[in-house]
Parts: C-alpha cells; sequence; structure tokens
C-alpha cells in the first residue's frame, strides 16, 4: 500500500462528506476524539442562539417555549438510536461517574430485594478508575463487595455470589472490546445483573443494548459524541427495572410531578427517575450538535458503515506503525471483532516524551500510564509499559490522516526528537 492508495480510498469513502461537518483546525491529524470530540461547525451558533434568544429574550419562558425541560428526554430519544435503545430508555444528565453511581445503587438494590445473598460486584482491574472508584465506595456503604479481576477471568468468576457484573464496554487503554452479548448472557445464566460502560462505544462501535441482554448502561457525551468539553452524561435501563430501581440521589427532576413541589418523593414513571436537579441547557445545547453530528451518519450507512471505516482506519494505521516502528509493541487487538475505535502501542520508556514530539508535529493522540512494575501482567492489555493511545473517529478522519500519521510517529522515533527537554516535561493533563 502506498500513500496514493490511501488517498483512493478518501475519494471512494461513503462517508467522506460528513467531515464538512467539523471545525477541523488546518494542519492537525485528531487522534484523540475518544478522549475529546471535535467542535461540530452548528455548535457556536445554536449555544449563541441558546444565550442570546431562548436566554436573553425569553428568560424564564424558554424552560417551555424552547423546551429546555425536555431536554434530557429529547436528548436521549437521539443518543437510544445509537445504542439499541427504544424512545423514553435513555435520559441525559450528569456526568457518566454520578450516572454510574446511580444505576450501580439501582442494581444492587434490586439484588438485595430479590437475592440478599449475592454480595460481590464483579468487575475488571483494568477498568477506568472512576468506575472502580465508584463501585468501591458504594460497596463499602451497602455491604458489597468489589472483586477485581483480568478479562479472560471474568466468565469463570461469576457464581451464586455474584450480584453484578460491572463493565466497560471498550477498555480505554486498550482498546480491547468485550463480547457484550456472551458476558451479559453469562450474568444472567449465573443470576447476575449486567452492567455496562459505553464510554468508549457510543458512536464508535455498534451497540445493541436490548438484543445483548444488558440491564444497565451509562456513557460518555463528550467523546464520541462531540458534545463538548465535560458534556453532561447518558443513563439507560432495560424497561423491566426502569420502572422498580431505585437510585439514591432523587433530587425533583426525577420525581412523578416536579411541579407539585410536593414534600414527599414520588419517582417518575419510567427512566425519568434518573434525573435529579436542573440539567445544564448550554451544555445540554452543544451536545445534542454533538450527538446530531454522528446521527447525521444515518443517510450514509449509519452506524454499521462506521464501523466497517473505522475497522479499516486502525488496521492502516495498526499495520503501518507495526511495519515501521519495531520499537513500539501493539497493544490493541488485531482481530477486528474485538477492537474498538482506538490503536493503542506500548513503548517501556519513552512512551511521554514521543506522543509530546507527535503532537508538536500537529498529530495528537494521548498517553496513559501502564501499571507500575511489578504490577501483574495482565495479557489482555498488555500493561507493563506506558501507552500511546490512538483514537480514530471515522466521522471526521481520513485514510490519508492514517497513513500520514503513522509516518510522524516514524519520523519521531528514528530522528529522536522526542529526546527535547520540553517533551520530557510531565503536564498535569496527559
Ligand atoms: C471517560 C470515562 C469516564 C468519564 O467519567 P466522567 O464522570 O465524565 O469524568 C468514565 N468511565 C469511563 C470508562 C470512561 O472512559
Amino acid at each position: 500500500m502506498t500513500r496514493d492508495d490511501a488517498l483512493a480510498l478518501d475519494a471512494g469513502d461513503p462517508l467522506a462528506p460528513l467531515r464538512a461537518q467539523f471545525v477541523l483546525p488546518e494542519g492537525l491529524i485528531y487522534l484523540d476524539g475518544n478522549s475529546l470530540g471535535v467542535l461540530p461547525r452548528a455548535t457556536a451558533a445554536r449555544v449563541q442562539q441558546v444565550v442570546t434568544q431562548e436566554w436573553g429574550d425569553g428568560l424564564i419562558r424558554s424552560w417551555n417555549s424552547a423546551g429546555w425541560i425536555d431536554q434530557p428526554r429529547r436528548l436521549g430519544d437521539k443518543i437510544a438510536r445509537l445504542v439499541g435503545a427504544a424512545p423514553g430508555e435513555v435520559v441525559v444528565a450528569d456526568s457518566t461517574s454520578i450516572n454510574l453511581f446511580k444505576v450501580l445503587s439501582a442494581a444492587l438494590g434490586i439484588v438485595q430485594a430479590d437475592t440478599p445473598q449475592r454480595r460481590v460486584i464483579l468487575s475488571e482491574r483494568s477498568n477506568f478508575p472512576t468506575d472502580l472508584y465508584i463501585a468501591q465506595s458504594l460497596a463499602t456503604s451497602l455491604g458489597f463487595e468489589l472483586q477485581l479481576a483480568e478479562s479472560h477471568q471474568l466468565p469463570g468468576l461469576l457464581n451464586e455470589h455474584t450480584a453484578v457484573l460491572m463493565l466497560t464496554h471498550v477498555n480505554y487503554r486498550s482498546g480491547r472490546m468485550h463480547d457484550m452479548a456472551a458476558l451479559s448472557r453469562a450474568a444472567h445464566d449465573a443470576g447476575a445483573l449486567a452492567l455496562w460502560d459505553l464510554a468508549h462505544s457510543a458512536g464508535a462501535v455498534p451497540v445493541d443494548l436490548a438484543r445483548d441482554g444488558a440491564d444497565f448502561a451509562i456513557g460518555c457525551g463528550y467523546k464520541y459524541l462531540n458534545g463538548g468539553p465535560g458534556a453532561p452524561a447518558f443513563v439507560w435501563a432495560h424497561p423491566r427495572h426502569a420502572t422498580r430501581a431505585r437510585q439514591p440521589l432523587v433530587g425533583w427532576m426525577g420525581h412523578a410531578a416536579p411541579f407539585e413541589f410536593s414534600p414527599e418523593y414520588q419517582p417518575a414513571a419510567g427512566m425519568a427517575r434518573f434525573l435529579c436537579g436542573t440539567p445544564p441547557v448550554l451544555s445540554m445545547a452543544a451536545l445534542e450538535c454533538g450527538v446530531d453530528s454522528v446521527l447525521a451518519a444515518e443517510a450514509h450507512g449509519g452506524m454499521a458503515a462506521l464501523r466497517a471505516k473505522s475497522l479499516a482506519l486502525t488496521r492502516l494505521f495498526a499495520e503501518r506503525v507495526v511495519a515501521t516502528c519495531p520499537q513500539l509493541r501493539l497493544v490493541s487487538p488485531q482481530q477486528d471483532a474485538q477492537r474498538g475505535s482506538q490503536v493503542c502501542f506500548t513503548h517501556r520508556e519513552i512512551g511521554y516524551p514521543v506522543m509530546q514530539a507527535l503532537i508538536a508535529r500537529g498529530v495528537i493522540g494521548d498517553f496513559r500510564v501502564g501499571d507500575r512494575p511489578g504490577a501483574v501482567e495482565s495479557g489482555d492489555a498488555g500493561e507493563a509499559g506506558d501507552i500511546l493511545r490512538f483514537g480514530f473517529t471515522p466521522l471526521y478522519l481520513r485514510f490519508v490522516d492514517a497513513w500520514d500519521a503513522a509516518e510522524h510517529l516514524q519520523a519521531v522515533l528514528t530522528s529522536g526528537e522526542w529526546q527535547r527537554p520540553e517533551f520530557n516535561r510531565r503536564q498535569a493533563v496527559t
């Protein structure tokens, strides 16, 4: 394959028109949409309109006239289309961490009522830390135990003590994707509930929560949904749980009739009970533009087309880097079915300065520390070294971007430019 072949793939790409939806700084190759999605062109004008017209002129009337009060449900219905959920099954609120607190509490409450002998929350050691912290805190306060294991051990650890299997669908460091259907089924066969974090899945890989047997799910608004920094997150519960689930952050927006101002809490009939306080209207407006930018793919083959392009992009990049950068070891799975929309490599020592040097060349990925020496080598995520992480968003990336990014990475390694002192000073956000 040559660079011209990559250009030819772009010329024949049915998703290519979607790139025009975004503000993409000239000369930049952005491989970090898995951490912070890019800015849709529509967002600035929409937020401006919400500020000047809906807030400035409409003032309090806009809760009704501009539909502010319906934002959590309206956006939820749009996100539902991306994750295999029906209208009314998803609401947008709070952050991923807070939504995890709510759904994990709800799941544990259901288990406690039905099968009180089940006391274990099972998760993966390499899960995103906030998920583990929230689970640990809830386990401590509710009298459960958090059990952490390597990915391949999970099915064997599900048993009559397991209350909830809590997993992130696509691992944030390795890019490895779990088989949601198989693991949810295994959890159910053992009598446990299955809770999925879709932070690196929604808008990136096909998700079918209902078909694949999930009980609860949460996801992030600012990654592949392009909702902007700190965008609100979303939450889903299977309809059989939504009407019975209790979550502890009961606020007036989750009340059956918030404007009755009753002193007694009465949960809303369905998913609205997962709302707590007043929605962040400006952030919601930006998130809606981001979600719309992903839904625009529906006219070009939808999630299936996005997935096909994502796999082709990650395959091309991984193959080029493996061929040209022998210093790096591929961490992400080579099999398409096991790979999310990112590619990661490890280098034992120089991961951080290599990424800094690459960013200085206009190729933006990011860096995640690996497990420290002495930690168990998992075999799952290649956790021995530090991780160079490259997210591929098929909505706006081109094949030639994947090609050029690999060329830059090779140049950084062979030139030794990563040795410059400014690339070796660690910043607060990596
Ligand atoms: C990004 C991410 C989060 C982020 O949580 P916030 O509450 O938005 O900070 C949580 N969990 C996973 C798995 C993530 O990848």
